[in-house]
C-alpha cells in the first residue's frame, strides 16, 4: 500500500491549529480528540503527530518512542472515558477496500452502546 502523505489531509489541518478539534489528551507524540460525527456515545480518534497514512505505514517508520506514546495515549484515553469495564472497539480503517476517508493515521475508540458484531 503507498504511503504518500498528504500535508492537507483534515488531521493534518487540526495538528497545524488550523481547524478545531475538542481535545480528551495531547501527549508529545499523539493527539486524541472527539469525533465530529460520533457513531456512538464514546467516538474518539487517536492520532499520532508524525506524518503517517495508516497503521501499517506508523508501525513500519515511527520511532520506538512514538510508538510507545501512541499506544499508552490510547490505553489512557480508555482508562480516561471509563470504557474498560463494558467493554469498546478499536477500528483503524485504511486505503480504499479499508474505506478510510481521512488519510492520516487514526484509531476510532468506539463504546457506550452495543456495537453489533463486525466480521461475519
Ligand atoms: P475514517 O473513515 O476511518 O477515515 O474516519 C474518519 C473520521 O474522521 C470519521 O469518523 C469522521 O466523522 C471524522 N472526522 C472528519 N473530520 C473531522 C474533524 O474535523 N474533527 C473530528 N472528526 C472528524
Amino acid at each position: 500500500m503507498a504511503h504518500t502523505y498528504d500535508p492537507e489531509n483534515i488531521f493534518a489541518k487540526i495538528l497545524r491549529g488550523e481547524l478545531p478539534n475538542k481535545t480528551v489528551l495531547e501527549t508529545a507524540h499523539t493527539l486524541a480528540f472527539h469525533d465530529i460525527y460520533p457513531q456512538a456515545p464514546v467516538h474518539v480518534l487517536v492520532i499520532p503527530k508524525g506524518p503517517y497514512v495508516s497503521y501499517d505505514h506508523f508501525a513500519a517508520e515511527a520511532s520506538d518512542a512514538e510508538v510507545l506514546d501512541y499506544t499508552r495515549t490510547i490505553s489512557k484515553v480508555c482508562e480516561m472515558l471509563e470504557v474498560g469495564e463494558k467493554g469498546f472497539r478499536l477500528i483503524s480503517n485504511a486505503g480504499e477496500l479499508g474505506v478510510q476517508e481521512v488519510p492520516h493515521l487514526h484509531v476510532h475508540i468506539l463504546s457506550g452502546r452495543p456495537l453489533g458484531r463486525m466480521l461475519n
